[in-house]
């Protein structure tokens, strides 16, 4: 079954979480010894386009935490360097689930990333960051495409946070 990402308006957070699941599944992702190296390597296959992630140094990234730039030649995630290593992986897990979904850039986002040098004038930006609730109705399907986005960086975590084997999971009853 092909999951369309398509018009988004009243999607309840069920259909949002079982789209992602959806997604998830088709992955085919081996759950016990997939890594996120793996992952990265199968969103290239899926998408036939080199993903390059790049830590980016920028303080004034005060409310953006993650970039999606989609290129012609490669797709770019900038993830902050400050930011924690666990926390890194979740954005790129996010951004890696844009990717997936195939949805639509966000050139607005690009006013609200100041100093990230984004080359190509065709480039498509897609930024994790809050949403600030609003009844507008672009703020809702933007909702959507976030929530999808979040609960499927969710399942993949979920992977890679995998217990390493019983005895781990034992320790922790
Ligand atoms: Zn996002």
């Amino acid at each position: 079954m092909s999951v369309n990402s398509g018009t988004p308006h009243g999607r309840t957070p069920a259909d949002i979480a079982k789209n992602a699941q959806r997604k998830f599944d088709s992955l085919n992702l081996n759950t016990t010894t997939s890594t996120l190296v793996d992952i990265v390597g199968l969103v290239v296959d899926r998408l036939g386009k080199p993903i390059a992630i790049e830590p980016i140094g920028d303080k004034s990234w005060a409310t953006v935490t993650g970039l999606w730039v989609d290129t012609a030649e490669r797709h770019r995630i900038l993830i902050r360097k400050t930011d924690t290593p666990l926390y890194q992986t979740h954005v790129v897990l996010h951004e890696l689930a844009h990717i997936l979904f195939e949805h639509p850039g966000c050139k607005t986002a690009r006013a609200t990333a100041p100093g990230v040098p984004i080359d190509a004038t065709s480039a498509e930006v897609r930024a994790r960051k809050v949403i600030a609730s609003s009844s507008s109705e672009s703020a809702v399907s933007d909702a959507v495409l976030e929530g999808e986005a979040e609960h499927l960086a969710f399942l993949l975590s979920r992977v890679l946070l995998r217990p390493k084997n019983d005895s781990d999971e034992r320790v922790f009853g």
